[in-house]
């Protein structure tokens, strides 16, 4: 049992042994190169590509810098079709570009946004498709770009949950136009605050190296209205160090999942998500989806219950982003046309999942379900 005080949060984030860190600290103080694409940032831009199986990434200080930026790389404008089941920053990165939002219902199975909505939805205006891979899981990539070549349009890949996710044995950061990470706090892979966007093509690359620093291209040229989003030699020198551990990270928090998901998938009334096996997963999160009528208490009831014993599980994602004052306006954000959506945000709870959560914690969350089950 945790001690009676100790508060159980959805995540913790890894951290490597300090002493491991302070040599790169003093590399750091020894060449005061602090930003700007330092030493570390270019080993650790070489490395991270490497370790995710991708030619063209680029290191930003944090995700949702990547996410405004990779849509000023590709001159997005107009609309954009997305999900509306997505941390808000996904349709905020739209806002900042002023393009509009069409939100189309997400397909029941993985929550990811419907291949099948995508189609009707297109409007003149339409320039993009802007998917997110949900709890690591992957967009239905293959279709996505079928529509978006038969209808001339870009894809967009928020993969913030998706660090090291593989579908049929290669990255999913290979599919798309751009893709982009976080590596904040939260995330399975974190620098602190962090981020990157991954393209297809060195050109590209280059264009979003340039827009990051405020579209210097050298002293005297300027190829675009830039912005500051550069990573720096902190977050870089961490993200080495990380790179060590995140494997053995993913491993701990697999074995944690399968426990959950024996647990679970035996209480009628909740669902857990399916795991295919040409997926290779990071086990980002554990969502299970509670319905009140089978199992006889309601999610935010649970929701409570688990707080009593000191264990803070989150509604990811609930609400909605077509739930917010800045997108509830538009025609597409009507519950009415996204009841998957809808759906799924009244019964979602992410339980706690990081590699040190321990396995009595499991149990106990397991027991508290069992309690109140039908
Ligand atoms: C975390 C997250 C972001 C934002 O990333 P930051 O690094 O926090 O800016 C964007 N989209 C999704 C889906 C996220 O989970």
């Amino acid at each position: 049992m945790p001690s009676k005080d100790e508060k159980i949060f959805v995540t913790r984030p890894n951290l490597p042994p300090l002493e491991e860190f302070l040599p790169y600290l003093e590399k750091v103080w020894e060449s005061r190169f602090l930003t700007n694409n330092g030493p570390f940032h270019r080993q650790f831009e070489a490395e991270l590509s490497r370790f995710l199986g991708v030619d063209y990434l680029s290191l930003f200080a944090n995700g949702t810098l990547a996410l405004v930026t990779a849509l000023q790389a590709l001159r997005i404008t107009g609309e954009v079709i997305t999900t509306p089941y997505s941390f808000v920053a996904t349709a905020h990165a739209l806002y900042w570009n002023g393009i509009r939002p069409v939100f189309v219902d997400v397909e029941p199975d993985y929550l990811t946004i419907d291949p099948a909505k995508i189609e009707p939805a297109i409007t003149p205006h339409t320039t993009a498709i802007l998917g997110v891979h949900v709890y690591g899981n992957p967009c239905k990539m293959e279709q996505i770009q079928e529509i978006a070549d038969t209808f001339g349009l870009h894809v967009i890949y928020d993969a913030a949950h998706a660090f090291g996710v593989t579908y049929k044995g290669q990255s999913v950061l290979r599919y798309g136009d751009l893709s982009i990470l976080s590596f904040h706090a939260t995330k399975v892979f974190t620098t602190f605050e962090g981020g990157a966007i991954i393209a297809q093509n060195e050109k590209l690359k280059e264009r979003i190296d340039y827009l990051k620093n405020f579209g210097f291209a050298n002293e005297v040229t300027v190829i675009g209205p830039g912005i500051n989003a550069k990573m720096n030699e902190f977050q870089a020198a961490l993200g080495l160090l990380q790179l060590k551990y995140v494997q053995q990270y993913i491993e701990q928090r697999k074995q944690i999942s399968l426990r959950y998901q024996e647990i679970f998938e035996k209480i009628p009334g909740i669902r857990v998500l399916p795991h295919p096996g040409e997926i290779e997963y990071n086990f980002a999160y554990f969502p299970i989806f509670i319905d009140e009528k089978v199992y006889g208490t309601s999610r935010d009831a649970m929701y409570e219950i688990l707080k009593q014993h000191n264990i803070y599980a989150r509604r990811y994602f609930y609400p909605l982003i077509t739930h917010f004052p800045p997108y509830r306006g538009y025609e597409s954000a009507r519950p009415e046309h996204l009841p998957v959506a809808e759906k799924v945000s009244r019964e979602v709870l992410c339980l706690p999942l990081y590699a040190d959560l321990k396995p009595e914690v499991v149990e106990q969350i397991g027991d508290i379900f069992k309690q109140h089950a039908p």
